[in-house]
């Protein structure tokens, strides 16, 4: 490898651009005082990576390097070097055979490095001579006057140049990494054991807290299961109670009206009573003032009669047939009084008569009234016995086919019922809850699959084929839990249905099930869908290209690919048997409390019919009372009519004896007192009979009140029932409300939703308790923070993600130190050997230039050979200095030569730069060195800055570099052998 071209533009005095073709051997360049030869040299160096603006003999920044402006020429803003190498022995481990490497600066400050053209950063280019010899630290660019630094310079920065020969600098550079990142490593270890230091002390309280709120969670699921069991359980007895009470209050609300209506009626009938009342007093007393009026008149006439009687018997002739005359006319009036009576009597007897059976019509009436209401009673009994008597043997037919298998094939219900085979769980169908409106969908989404039994594994099924084939007991289909995956419908899907109106859900969606059976319903209907109405179900259909199976709520199906299943639903179904018992159990039990309110209403009919019927006897039994006084009426009347005839015969015949006025005016005035003994009898019979009316209506207005004081009662009675009633159905509402709302608010759920999926299974009064014991549980931890849970899985987690991140952290830095620890050693052997070549070596070069004396390199710490300093001593011949201050000028810059050629005698290094390096020395040192320089041609290309001619003699090129215009250096080539 050598240095074949150095390319220089707008550096230093080079304004115009310069190219400097080298060949691998020893080129000088020579030229006056200033005209630019060192800047060469810097030029090199500003390349190779000087980042150092004195080193390159600028002041303050990078920009000095840029030409600066002459007298003639302006400044420029750019400048650029570029050195190519020939590195066709590979001696950089790079695959080019040519490497170019530029660096520029713009006057703005910007600097910019390429390889082979390529843009790349100052560190590629560093990496690319490390250790090569011709690096920033590198011994093979001695500048002007710098040469004698090489002994002159403290034993420390001496240590650069050997440990560059030695190449050792990889090394450390990879030792400065590793302690870089065994800081790094350090430090990220220290804030990792910092935060789980403060882990810490969160974790032990979040561990109490999360453990709190587990407890609370898993109280919480415990009292949720009693307790919405529970809820579901006494809801279900609420209803039935509620619903009794409100037949019950319907019952008496009807009575209090059928009473009320009663009570009006009564109201009626007492005011027209007491009406007639005041009407049969009036009359009374009307009839009183005829009867005194009258008692007035007899008074008078009896007085007359007596006068005329008393006057007759000085008149009369026959005092004899005038007293039979008088005697027989009073006999044969007071017959006919009896006779006006008697009459009077029977007509009285016989409007009695009429009375009593216009009586008993009205009765009869109101008897077969109440009979047309009893029999519709009773027709309505038996309708409701009937209705009964129906639903009790369907609740029982359907219970006995339910308990016998309910419909499920013989080789299925022998698989289930062999307690031989083990893992056999249920058919799927009895596995699942839905609420009553989705059943018939599930029945035929379901389809043969309502019959597959669900078993453990498949060999269990295997089991139980064997036992099926072995008796001839027919097929089956099994479900092993561990095998069969859950279907599902896929995201995008899902989307699309979720924004159609009458989707309602994913069937499997609506079930509910214990939760180790997830996937074998899902497998079944995880990819159902399920739709208000076929049109709805054929719109979606289309919109999801017919890829799933839809289901309608009254059973119709699109399957997939588009074919449709419709029509009636005959079979019975193992879904809809369970709830068809159930309503038919409420249903029996309401027409139960229907039948017993219409029994007891029965029983009161038939007691008010009774007491009708006892009454139309009680006037019939009058009826014959009055008819047998009738009776004796009217033979008596027959019997006095005799009398009066035979009593009237006699009187005319005594009248043809006398005819006398007197006894004429004794008949009249004796009629008119008969008359009006007559009118004023008949008056008396009238106002008794008046009286008698008179007593029965008060006895009836009696009556009335105090049936109107009964029915206020009973109705009264029937209020109150009624008020209780409806009171404790408030409390049963009120109840009903408040478990409702537990439900919806604590638990959101619905009460056919906790009817359908929470069953109490233990006894009701175990249950009360266990809800009691779990609340005070739940209150005995007071508050909770159920987010603590997460919170102590999150900090454990990064705890023990820290935790071994610091094991990690720990081995890393562990491996890092053994990997700095091998790397001091093989630095240390390096140097050492390194070391001991170059001291060899420098006391044989030392010896030939100086011919003779000795020199020596020691090192200045041996205990510490990585970071001990290097010190030199050197003896010329025949002096015994070894002070290198004490050395002359000429002596120093041997010396320095000697060390120089020694480190490139043990290290073979492409290319060396020296600017007037024997500046210093006389011409037969020169010459030596001359000599020297010849030693390398072939192993180490030399570019020569000297004034001496002694030293061009030994070169192959020769350069100029004048400066005629002034400011800007030029290029001129001579070739020696030309
Ligand atoms: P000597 O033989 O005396 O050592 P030399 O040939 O090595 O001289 P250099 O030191 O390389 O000369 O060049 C110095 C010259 O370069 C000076 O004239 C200086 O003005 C010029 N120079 C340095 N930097 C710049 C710059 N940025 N722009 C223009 N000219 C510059």
């Amino acid at each position: 490898m050598y240095l074949k071209e150095i390319k220089i533009s707008g550096f230093k005095s080079f304004a115009d651009k310069i190219n400097l073709s080298l060949d691998n051997d020893i080129t000088c360049v020579v030229g006056p005082n200033g005209s630019g030869k060192s800047n060469i040299v810097d030029a090199v160096k500003w390349v190779l990576g000087e980042q150092s603006i004195k080193s390159l003999r600028g002041s303050n920044n990078m920009t000095d390097v840029i030409f600066s402006g002459s007298k003639s020429r302006n400044p420029l803003n750019l400048a650029s070097v570029t050195l190519v190498f020939d590195n066709s022995d590979s001696y950089l481990k790079v695959p080019y055979t040519e490497i170019s490497v530029t660096r520029k600066v713009y006057r703005s400050g910007e600097n910019e490095y390429f390889i082979n053209n390529e843009k790349c950063r100052l560190k590629d280019i560093s990496d690319l001579f490390l250790d090569s010899g011709m690096g920033k630290y590198a011994f093979n660019i001695i500048s002007q006057g710098e040469v004698s630094k090489i002994i002159s310079d403290s034993s420390q920065e001496r240590r650069a140049i050997f440990e560059e020969a030695a190449g050792v600098l990889k090394y450390k550079k990879r030792k400065e990494e590793a302690l870089k990142k065994l800081d790094k490593t350090n430090e990220n270890l220290t804030r990792a054991k910092d935060i789980t230091n403060e882990l810490e002390v969160q974790l032990e309280p979040l561990k109490e807290q999360s453990d709190k709120a587990k407890e609370y969670l898993e109280a919480k699921k415990s009292l949720e299961q009693v307790e919405i069991a529970l809820i579901a359980s006494d809801l279900d007895k609420l209803n039935i109670k509620y619903k009794e009470n409100e037949s019950k209050i319907e019952s008496i609300q009807n009575d209090i009206v059928e009473q009320t209506s009663k009570t009006a009626t009564g109201d009626v009938e007492l005011e027209n009573k007491t009406n007639e009342l005041n009407k049969i007093n009036e009359l009374l007393v009307e009839l009183n003032n005829k009867n005194i009026e009258l008692s007035k008149q007899e008074e008078k006439i009896n007085g007359e009669k007596n006068i005329i009687n008393e006057r007759s018997k000085y008149n009369a002739e026959d005092m004899k047939v005038h007293e039979n005359i008088t005697s027989l006319t009073e006999n044969k009036l007071t017959l006919n009084n009896k006779l006006l009576s008697l009459k009077t009597d029977i007509n009285i007897l016989s409007t009695k008569l009429k009375g009593k059976d216009s009586e008993i019509n009205e009765i009869n009436k109101k008897l077969s009234n109440k009979r047309v209401s009893k029999n519709n009673i009773e027709s309505q009994i038996s309708t409701l016995k009937y209705k009964i008597n129906d639903l009790e043997f369907k609740i029982k037919s359907l219970n006995d086919y339910i308990e016998q298998g309910g419909g499920i094939s013989a080789s299925v219900k022998n698989v289930l019922s062999n307690p031989k085979l083990r893992g056999v769980h249920n058919i799927i169908s009895k596995l699942i809850d839905i609420d009553e409106k989705y059943s018939l969908a599930l029945d035929v989404a379901l389809g043969g699959a309502r019959e597959y039994v669900v078993v453990d594994s498949p060999e269990d099924a295997k089991r139980s084929i064997n036992y099926l084939k072995d008796n001839n007991l027919g097929r089956v289909t099994f479900y092993p839990l561990n095998v069969i995956k859950p279907r599902y419908i896929d995201e995008d899907t899902l989307n699309v249905l979720k924004r159609e109106k009458g989707f309602i859900d994913i069937l499997a969606g609506l079930t509910s099930f214990d939760s180790k059976y997830h996937d074998v319903i899902y497998n079944q209907l995880g990819n159902v869908i399920l739709v208000d109405n076929i049109d709805t179900a054929n719109e979606i259909s289309k919109k999801i290209n017919n890829r799933y199976r839809i289901i309608t709520l009254s059973g119709e199906v699109i399957n997939v690919g588009g074919s449709i299943t419709g029509g009636t639903i005959k079979k019975r179904s193992l879904i809809n048997d369970k709830y068809d018992l159930q309503r038919m159990t409420i249903e029996k039990d309401n027409l139960s409390v229907e039948l017993s309110s219409l029994e007891d209403k029965l029983i009161k009919e038939i007691q008010e019919e009774k007491s009708i019927g006892e009454e139309i006897f009680n006037i019939q039994r009058e009826k014959l009372v009055i008819n047998e006084e009738i009776t004796n009426k009217e033979s008596s009347y027959e019997q006095i009519r005799k009398d009066y005839e035979r009593v009237d015969l006699e009187l005319s015949n005594l009248k043809d004896l006398t005819s006398g006025t007197i006894e004429e005016e004794y008949e009249k005035i004796t009629n008119k007192y008969y008359d009006v003994l007559n009118k004023k009898e008949s008056l008396l019979k009238q106002i008794e009979l008046v009286n008698e009316q008179k007593e029965k209506l008060s006895s009836e207005i009696e009556h009335l009140q105090a049936d109107y004081r009964l029915q206020n009662t009973s109705i009264r009675n029937l209020e109150q029932e009624l008020k209780t009633q409806e009171i404790e159905n408030t409390k049963i509402g009120v109840k009903i409300d408040n478990l409702l709302n537990i439900l919806s608010e604590s638990y959101s759920l619905t009460f056919e939703k906790a009817r359908a999926n929470y069953v109490l299974e233990i006894d009701e009064n175990l249950a009360r308790k266990n809800v009691n014991s779990l609340r005070s549980e739940i209150k005995r931890l007071g508050d909770v923070n159920t987010g603590a849970i997460e919170e102590y899985d999150r900090v454990s987690t990064r705890y023990d993600f820290l935790m071994n991140q610091i094991t990690d952290l720990e081995k890393a830095m562990e491996t890092l130190l053994n990997i700095i620890d091998e790397l001091d050693d093989v630095m240390k052997r390096e140097f050492i050997k390194t070391f001991k070549e170059i001291e060899i070596e420098f006391n044989n070069v030392f010896k030939e230039l100086f011919s003779g004396g000795s020199a020596r390199l020691r090192l200045s710490d041996e205990d510490n050979i990585l970071e001990s300093g290097i010190d030199i001593i050197v003896t010329p011949p025949g002096k015994k200095v070894s002070t290198i201050s004490l050395l002359s000028g000429g002596e120093k810059t041997l010396a320095a030569i000697s060390l120089l050629f020694a480190i490139l005698n043990v290290k073979g290094i492409p290319f060396c730069i020296f600017d007037e390096v024997e500046a210093a020395l006389d011409e037969a040192n020169v010459d030596k060195v001359g000599a020297y320089f010849k030693k390398y041609t072939g192993k180490t290309q030399l570019i020569i800055i000297t004034h001496k001619k002694k030293t061009m003699e030994y070169a192959k090129t020769l350069y100029g570099i004048t400066m005629q215009e002034s400011g800007v250096s030029k290029l001129v080539s001579v070739k020696l052998i030309d």
